[in-house]
């Protein structure tokens, strides 16, 4: 896998981190613009308000935005692990994608590459557990869909990035037990199922989210999926 050497674009739309906290959060997201030119724009902006540390373009070049031990604007109202304000906990990475309002189109293998090792790269400087690779969707699910289904979790997880699931057979899991599982991974145990099941989902289950549609639906595979991952993670 090639290495792409960053290109800085600085934005100046970030701030300290409250308490100068180190990062122990990556979060991905999918930029929702035309291109990663007009996103670059949008982010150096400092009428939108909006950044994030990185951001990979679709051929897998990086861009830097903000350094590492500042905070960028990326997480919005956000919840994950007992950790409110996620902007200051995290790391952000927009990836270069036309989203769901413009065209939800899969990640291109070199995009992903460039995600991979900038990803190594990140993790070489911060201490960040697995469990704590996490998606827009994952932190901010009652408003946030990326980086959405199409995003190749187990690919970045058999690159040794994020954790992937073993689905492990469990039998019964009552409703809230499921929700309890839901929390022990990190999710905000204040929001209902209709909001927390189709995020587990985008980042889980994705076939969820295929042509037979059963995003929302909690199936044998989605019980099979969490008790894998709460597996995985317990074992951490
Ligand atoms: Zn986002």
């Amino acid at each position: 896998m090639r290495y792409v050497p960053l290109t800085p674009s600085p934005s100046p739309n970030f701030n300290d981190r409250a308490g100068d906290a180190a990062p122990s959060v990556l979060v991905l997201h999918y930029t929702d613009l035309p291109d990663a030119e007009t996103s670059r724009q949008w982010m150096c902006d400092p009428e939108k308000k909006v950044s994030a540390h990185y951001l990979v373009d679709l051929d897998g070049s990086v861009i830097q935005l903000v350094d590492e031990d500042k905070r960028a604007w990326h997480a919005g109202q956000s919840y994950w692990r007992g950790m409110t304000d996620l902007n200051t906990h995290s790391i952000g990475i927009e990836i270069q994608n036309t989203g769901h309002s413009l065209g939800y189109v899969p990640f291109p293998d070199l995009q992903i590459g460039g995600v991979i090792a900038l990803i190594r790269d990140i993790l070489s400087r911060q201490s960040i557990p697995a469990r704590n690779i996490v998606a827009h969707s994952d932190i901010a699910p009652a408003r946030k869909q990326d980086p959405g289904h199409l995003f190749p979790w187990a690919t970045l997880a058999a690159a040794g990035i994020g954790l992937w699931p073993q689905e492990k057979v469990s039998g019964l899991m009552t409703p809230q037990a499921f929700m309890a599982g839901l929390a022990h991974i990190g999710y905000d145990p204040g929001l209902p199922p209709e909001v927390l099941v189709p995020a587990f989902q985008r980042h889980f289950e994705p076939e969820a989210f295929d042509d037979d549609e059963t995003s929302g639906m909690v199936t044998p595979r989605t019980i099979a999926r969490l008790a894998g991952l709460i597996g995985l993670i317990d074992a951490t």
